[in-house]
């Protein structure tokens, strides 16, 4: 896309992130959890979603990760998203994608779990537009190999979670389902890179929570999956175009 898309693109991303790190905080509590409705250090009452700053108006603690983070990330994988692939609903499908994932991502670094409402809303909501996609261009060839990405994806993650020692949890399994919608859509090597590169990513973060915490260390994997996605996606789309 121009580069004026580009940036707009960026910054409408680096909105999203700024408004994703207090939703962040509040869907960041144990499996089963309603969100979380008061300050975990004071206990004043939280109401609202909509919020830009990251410390309790009670007791100023620090409660959610700083927006400026989320911020960055959000614009980043937005511009680079639109300077790979012309606008299309399929863009506005990965950008969906790359949102709620920004928000699963910080929550999973937080608790280490993706909570299933999100991803099911992540699920159709791509799902949806992918369909719109295909409806309105004709690629339905590309659309059924989609389907096959993520079933693809989704059984590979299985395997992996199953084995001993793995880092992965049955979240990351459904998360890489979804992700193999859109890589599938762009085409088997893409569905390859994308389940390969996660692991690259997570690789140097696994070693260091070995080193430091030991072997029974805990480490999140959606953000990793998510990270090899959007450059798997990136790289497809820009040899694409
Ligand atoms: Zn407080």
């Amino acid at each position: 896309m121009s580069s004026t898309s580009v940036v707009l693109s960026g910054f409408a991303g680096g909105i999203v992130g700024l408004l994703t790190a207090w939703p962040a905080y509040r869907f960041s509590v144990a499996w089963g959890e309603p969100p979380l409705a008061a300050c975990a250090t004071c206990g004043s009452g939280i109401t609202t979603w909509v919020r830009l700053k990251h410390r309790c108006a009670g007791c100023d603690t620090a409660s959610a990760v700083h927006p400026v983070w989320t911020a960055i990330a959000g614009a980043t994988a937005f511009a680079l998203l639109a300077w790979a692939m012309p606008a299309s609903l399929l863009l506005l499908a990965c950008l969906y994608l790359a949102g709620l994932g920004l928000l699963m991502s910080v929550i999973d670094l937080k608790v280490q779990r993706l909570p299933d409402p999100l991803m099911l809303t992540t699920f159709v909501g791509t799902a949806v537009l992918l369909t719109l996609h295909a409806l309105s261009t004709g690629t339905w060839p590309e659309y059924a190999r989609g389907w096959l990405g993520g079933v693809a994806l989704l059984l590979a993650y299985l395997v992996f979670a199953l084995l001993p020692g793995a880092p992965m949890g049955l979240g990351d399994v459904k998360l890489a389902g979804v992700l193999g919608l859109v890589l599938g859509y762009f085409g088997w090597p893409a569905v390859v890179f994308g389940a390969i590169l996660p692991f690259l990513v997570n690789g140097p973060f696994a070693v260091i929570a070995l080193i430091r915490r030991g072997r029974k260390a805990r480490s999140p994997f959606g953000p990793a999956l998510l990270i090899g996605w959007l450059v798997a996606v990136v790289l497809a789309a820009y040899q694409a175009s």
